[in-house]
């Protein structure tokens, strides 16, 4: 073994609350705020690195369990090594602590972003290259007030924004469709509407109403069934021609292989925050690839910490063609915490610029929105 060079010697979780400007309902509940954990390395050469764990209690688990596994479990594994020794140290902490996708993400990204300032590369450059340096947005409609969504449509037409998600399956099969046709009927062809039900549909009778949806000709229909109803979902994905996207029930590397095997879906969505990290989601993209399943970069409730680590993700991968949903700390937060902010322009979102993450907490915003902060010497 060479003889580190940088020493990680600071570990510290900021437990943050960012409210919304207006709540997002979906087919699994509604949200009304970021909740998400930063963890803070730093080393004994004055470097600093930033990751977050940004989970949705109705999906992948809450902030304070993604807290505590940081500071309580992950952290002994990792101060006093070497933030460079990437893989070695995401398989320690694999080994010792199960599940906590998004804590393990969190600290994926603070070792890239270490990692990245001390080799002089990007995050996506170090996971390859970049393939795109700007990636579609795709914005969710998601508020129980049509009215509200129309005009806030309307303002992110304005801004470039030409990809809307509506969650559907909150209310019924008929506000749903009277949704996507007012849509249609406003934007025309230059709209591209995308569908998410958030498990939100009777495998039993998801077929029927998902069929109804293709005259709207939705880009796709994502997770209209239970994460853990596999067969309905596979069934679902032959029987319509609409492509099925799987996001709940695919999480890492194993639910991919089984999922290529069983053609679960047609298109995966991508999430740092169920694969466990970046170079995880890397993993199911390459599965996706050797399978002929379509990627997609979804995300959670995050501030633009963790909307930049997908960023990296997306701009790493050549095959992405859906766009992405990096639009939280633009559009949803009251507040873009970071310094300097995500950039979000034209509806894209544009790769951060400089070594590692290439962003970081602004420390008056930090403090503001801190609810907790962990840092047990
Ligand atoms: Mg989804």
């Amino acid at each position: 073994m060479t003889v580190a060079k940088h020493r990680i010697e600071g570990f510290r979780v900021h437990v943050v609350h960012v409210p919304a400007k207006a709540t997002h309902s979906h087919g699994s509940g509604d949200v009304s705020g970021i909740n998400a954990a930063l963890l803070e390395l730093s080393t004994d050469t004055g470097l600093t690195g930033w990751g977050e764990a940004s989970p949705w209690p109705v999906f992948t688990g809450t902030v304070e369990a993604s807290a505590a596994a940081l500071h309580t479990h992950l952290r002994p594994h990792v101060l006093g090594e070497d933030p460079v020794q990437v893989t070695r140290l995401m398989h320690v902490v694999d080994s010792v602590l199960v599940g906590h996708p998004e804590a393990k993400a969190a600290l994926e990204c603070a070792l890239l972003d270490l990692s990245g300032q001390i080799a002089g590369l990007s995050i996506a450059e170090m996971a390859g290259g970049i393939s795109r340096d700007e990636i579609e947005l795709s914005f969710s409609v998601a508020n129980p007030d049509f009215d509200a969504d129309l005009d806030d449509v309307a303002r992110l037409w304005e801004d470039g924004v030409r990809l809307y998600k509506l969650k559907t399956g909150f209310k019924d099969h008929a506000f749903d469709l009277m949704r996507l046709e007012r849509l249609r009927a406003l934007y025309g062809d230059e709209i591209g509407l995308r569908i998410d039900y958030n498990q939100g549909l009777a495998a039993h009778d998801a077929i029927r109403i998902v069929r109804d949806l293709e005259a709207f000709r939705p880009d796709f229909v994502e997770q209209p069934v239970k994460r853990h109803e596999r067969a309905a979902l596979a069934a679902i994905t032959q029987a319509v021609d609409v492509p099925i996207m799987a996001d709940e029930s695919v999480f890492g590397v194993v639910d991919a292989v089984e999922g290529a095997h069983t053609r679960i879906a047609d298109i995966f969505s991508l999430k740092i925050m169920k694969s466990g990290g970046i170079r995880r989601c890397l993993e199911v993209a390459a599965i996706a690839r050797a399978a002929g399943i379509g990627v997609y970069c979804g995300c959670m409730f995050e501030t633009s910490i963790a909307h930049a680590a997908g960023t990296h993700l997306a701009a790493a991968l050549p095959e992405l063609t859906l766009g992405c949903e990096f639009y939280m700390s633009a559009y949803f937060a009251s507040a873009d915490i970071t310094d300097p902010k995500l950039p979000v322009s034209d509806g894209k979102v544009r790769l951060p610029q400089g070594a590692g993450l290439g962003v970081r907490p602004d420390p008056d915003a930090l403090a503001r929105h801190r609810l907790e902060l962990l840092d047990r010497q």
